[in-house]
């Protein structure tokens, strides 16, 4: 009897070591061990015809064998995979070039808005970001335009209730400024405003826009020009040229409309500036004394000036853009050529 399981151990081994690859080994595996017609089990099958004396030694040797077939196949798989392992390890080629990641972009419509942030925060202004759901009064009543002005006629505006409202424009930080901060005052916020526009290619009804305010003692018409005029030159380039002519705004007084020479033709005339030489670039102004005092500064000793600018204006005017919506649809075409 045991010759036979010897003979068994035999066959097995020559099995073993002929295993070479996957598909042998579970041929090996189901061979031996397989539950219903694997050569262990039908060897066991035969206890059954032993003399009674015999059959315990004769179930622990094949226990033994079975044993040894299960450790030696999984020693086997064991080695398989470490072998398959280390292949691929020396297949990764180290000094191969990496994919290329396809990497975002800033919007160019972001980017000018940080640039222009940069260009105060460089001159010591403070950033107010401010909602984009705005109390009537930040937006209108504390500017001087209170309920039935028909300055709020040109800003037809998206309102929630009778008190609350999408801000028109970001001039809400003239009062949010003087009310949170002592003079001297200087504070700029830029963000998104909201109109009921048309979407075309020269509106939309939602844009950017940077306001200014500075309250100092002493601030003139002439603080405003110059610091105008620093900030347009850092904005476009150095030999630009701007013009103030009288402007209505119900904020300021006296307000004015601030052209700048034809950033395409340097003021010769072209279709972009109608021939004119002038392009109109922002709305400006002293800041109006009804305004100071609704937020408690004292107008008989403080004074300043505000503006404000559209920055898709800008960027339509920098980067030659003919239409507004092009900003806003996302198409990948068009803003991968910023
Ligand atoms: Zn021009």
């Amino acid at each position: 009897m045991s010759e036979s399981i010897d003979n068994l151990r035999r066959l097995f081994e020559e099995d073993l070591a002929a295993i070479d690859g996957m598909e042998s080994w579970k041929a090996v595996r189901d061979k031996y061990l397989a539950r219903e017609s694997g050569v262990i089990t039908t060897e066991l099958k035969k206890l059954r015809d032993l003399p009674k004396e015999a059959r315990p030694a004769f179930g622990q040797a094949m226990n033994q064998l079975r044993a040894l077939v299960e450790k030696k196949l999984q020693e086997r798989l064991d080695e398989a995979k470490a072998a398959e392992a280390s292949t691929k390890l020396q297949r990764i080629d180290v000094t191969r070039p990496g994919f290329p990641f396809a990497l975002g972009s800033i919007h160019p419509i972001k980017r000018l808005q940080s640039e222009i942030e940069q260009i105060f925060v460089s001159m010591g202004f403070q950033i107010f970001n401010l909602p984009e759901i705005e109390r009537d009064y930040y937006n209108f009543e504390g500017l001087n335009m209170p309920r039935n002005h028909p300055a709020r006629d040109a800003q037809d505006t998206f309102y929630f209730d009778d008190s609350v409202l999408l801000r028109t424009h970001c001039s809400s930080v003239q009062v949010h400024a003087m009310e949170e901060l002592k003079p001297p005052i200087r504070a700029i916020s830029t963000g998104k405003v909201y109109r009921r526009d048309p979407f075309d290619a020269t509106h939309s009804p939602m844009f950017y826009q940077v306001d200014v305010i500075v309250i100092e003692e002493g601030i003139t018409m002439g603080d405003l020009k110059g610091m105008l005029d620093v900030f347009l030159k850092r904005m476009f380039h150095s030999d630009i040229r701007m013009r103030l002519r009288p402007g209505f705004f119900p904020f300021v007084e006296p307000g004015a409309e601030v052209d700048i020479s034809c950033i395409f033709c340097s003021g010769k005339g072209c279709p972009t500036c109608k021939q004119s030489g002038w392009v109109e670039i922002l709305g400006a102004g002293m800041v109006h004394p009804k305004v100071l005092r609704m937020s408690g500064i004292d107008d008989s000793r403080y004074s300043g000036f505000a503006w404000g600018m559209g920055i898709d204006r800008v960027a339509i005017l920098k980067h030659g853009v003919d239409d507004i919506r092009l900003f806003f649809e996302n198409d990948l075409r068009f803003l991968r050529q910023f």
